[in-house]
């Protein structure tokens, strides 16, 4: 019988290995520059071609390797970091395993250019596949210049497996902010395709953090100092205010590591405990040092997930530390939990005027209970042109509707016979007494031919703004406020390629945008109803929003801006209403095309008919 077992080749080894730490070009971009924050520099700079597929380059200005060094590299387990198990658990540099240059040579084509101080010449090691091609001298700067080139060109199953462009691209984005993050204090920059993504000069973390996401963040944040014997915990967490549906802006670092913690995040979001509606999260960039014989960092190949000896303790340290941080900034809870949908999205901040309520323009001799009521409706000549939009709509959906709610047969002049005895007056001047109570400001309460009708009034104005900025927005299809100071967007890297997607979308509702530059995008024009002041805000919203619904179809642009203009103006609950007001409400309501759903499909409306108020008193 002949021997099955050989050993593996070391190219094959290799080559193993790298499926586990080299998935995609994201992950060489991770592993070099890493390498080159670990090798003492000051200034990196990565060029990216074709989302990585063509060229990875990382040039760092750090210590660099002598020759004998710079082949070396690239043999597996080579590290200058590691040398005693004891090391293991005492970790501080990134890379430890000395095993990235040489799972990204087995798989790629690559060129290192580097130099030590001390010497005159540098040296240029090409490898291939695993294999070694040549090294020779060259004269480079001091430091090291990696380049790898047609990633995975040997392992088509791998390259294969690779998604698009924009994927692979934002993969990139990701491992960058993460490492420069951790290292505010060393300039960066990221090309793709020639163009600049990134330009960051050394800084503080606050103006770090705002470099890559917006200057919009700047008021937001909210200084963290937690100082224990177990762990110290700085950086900054967002104000309440600032939370939103699924924050993709919430890092977590330990020993100037990024990581995942899933039960970390439990507790930021313990210490914002009723200071923030439920289904919402605050940005947060925290992080954390730890004696590093206290944490695993070795559970996972790609090491963004960490073990903690003491985690429930820093668990408990983390919610009590931020909760006391909040209570210091004194962001005392600004939110009414009644009022779940409200805020949904922060539209406005605190300095700006609260929106009027809309006036809504009516015909205060319209009578909704009179069976008359078609012709008397349109012939007003008082009817704002909002309301006359509707007109046919509501006769089509609504005045079955309204009279089987309130029934032909006037019904409140059977109240006001059963319940004051008052003499009937004339028909219009009994309507505008109709009966309308609020409850709790926040329910219009009104009797109705089948029982009790009850509407949500936030949710009912919302569907009535919402369909007066749905036609807005129509009726201005393609008409632009060209501004007079066009405003460069303080929007991170991310939502101007979300805006790029949906650049013409954007464009047919008014907003006229200039993306030459993508890290200056520019506002040029806005809808012609939009006020200046507030576009920007809204157009943030409207990204934001659309990062939200993306994957759902439904959502056009014009909905999502009809929606977000709805909500700012909207009622809240809380707000005291007057008769008047209340009786708008109601009428408008009715003569949307759906009254009984609010914008998002939930219900405007309950109507407790006598069957079962009569039950409730057997
Ligand atoms: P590790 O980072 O885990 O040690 P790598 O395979 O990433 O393993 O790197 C192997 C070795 O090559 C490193 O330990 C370091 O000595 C050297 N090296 C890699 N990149 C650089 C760089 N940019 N500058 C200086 N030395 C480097
Ligand atoms: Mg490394």
């Amino acid at each position: 019988m002949s021997e099955i077992i050989k050993l593996m080749s070391e190219a094959l080894a290799n080559q193993i290995a790298a499926g586990e730490v080299i998935q995609r070009p994201a992950s060489v971009v991770k592993e070099l520059v890493e390498n080159s924050v670990d090798a003492g520099a000051t200034k990196i700079t990565v060029n990216i071609k074709d989302a990585g597929r063509t060229l990875i380059q990382v040039i760092d200005n750090g210590q660099g390797m002598s020759e004998k060094d710079a082949v070396m590299s690239f043999e597996r387990h080579a590290t200058s970091k590691i040398y005693k198990t004891d090391d293991l658990f005492c970790i501080y540099t990134k890379g430890f395993r000395g095993e990235a240059l040489a799972s990204i040579a087995s798989v790629a084509e690559v060129e290192l250019r580097t130099r030590q101080e001390d010497d005159a010449v540098g040296t240029c090691v090409i490898m291939s596949g695993g294999q070694f091609v040549s090294q020779s001298p060259v004269s480079c700067s001091v430091g090291t210049n990696m380049s790898v080139k047609s990633l995975f060109f040997n392992v088509p199953a791998r390259r294969k497996f690779l998604k698009g462009n924009t994927t692979e691209f934002q993969h990139i984005i990701t491992e960058f902010q993460r490492i420069v993050l951790t290292h505010p204090h060393i300039e960066f920059s990221l090309y793709h395709n020639e163009s600049v993504v990134y330009q960051l000069p050394k800084a503080s973390l606050k103006q770090r953090i705002i470099s890559i996401f917006g200057k919009s963040l700047n008021s937001d944040l909210i200084s963290v100092d937690i100082d224990t014997s177990l762990v110290k915990i700085t950086g900054f967490v967002g104000k309440p205010s600032a939370s939103k549906k699924r924050n993709d802006k919430q890092y977590f670092f330990v020993n100037n590591r990024y990581m995942k913690n899933a039960y970390f995040n439990k507790a930021v979001l313990l210490a914002y405990d009723k200071l923030i509606l439920p289904d919402t999260a605050p940005p947060y960039f925290l992080y954390f040092e730890v004696d590093p014989h206290t944490i695993d960092v070795n559970v996972h190949p790609t090491k963004t997930e960490i073990n903690f000896e003491n985690g429930p303790d820093i668990f408990r340290l983390i919610q009590a530390g931020i909760r006391e941080t909040l209570n210091k900034a004194d962001v005392a809870p600004s939110i009414d939990f009644t009022n779940t949908e409200a805020n949904e999205i922060p539209y406005f901040s605190k300095n700006d005027p609260v929106p009027e309520m809309p006036q809504i323009q009516f015909d205060p001799f319209y009578n909704p209970f009179d069976s008359t009521e078609k012709k008397s409706y349109s012939s007003a000549s008082y009817k704002s042109a909002y309301m006359s939009k509707y007109t046919e709509t509501r006769e089509r959906h609504n005045l079955e509707n309204w009279q089987s709610l309130y029934g032909q047969e006037q019904l409140f002049q059977d109240d006001d016979k059963n319940f004051s005895g008052a003499q009937q007056q004339s028909l219009d001047l009994e309507n505008t007494e109709r009966k309308i109570i609020q409850i709790k400001n926040k329910y219009i309460v009104s009797p109705v031919k089948s029982g009790l009708m009850i509407i949500d009034q936030y949710r009912a104005h919302y569907r009535i703004l919402y369909n007066k900025y749905l036609n807005q927005v129509d009726e201005n299809a393609d008409g632009v406020q060209t501004l007079l100071y066009p405003q460069e967007l303080p929007f991170d890297i991310q939502s101007v390629a979300m805006i790029h997607d949906i650049q013409d979308e954007l464009m047919s509702v008014g907003f006229d945008l200039d993306l030459t530059d993508d890290t200056k995008p520019i506002l040029k024009g806005i809808p012609p109803y939009l006020d200046n002041n507030k576009a920007v805000t809204i157009l943030g919203n409207i990204v934001d929003s659309y990062k939200d619904e993306s994957g759902n179809i439904s959502s056009s642009i014009k909905d999502i801006l009809a929606k977000i203009l709805a909500r700012a103006e909207a009622i809240q609950s809380g707000r005291v209403l007057n008769n008047e007001e209340m009786r708008q409400i109601i009428d408008s309501l009715f003569a949307t095309p759906e009254p009984n759903y609010s914008p998002d499909g939930k219900q405007t409306l309950v109507i407790l008919n006598m069957d079962e108020l009569e039950k409730k008193f057997n």
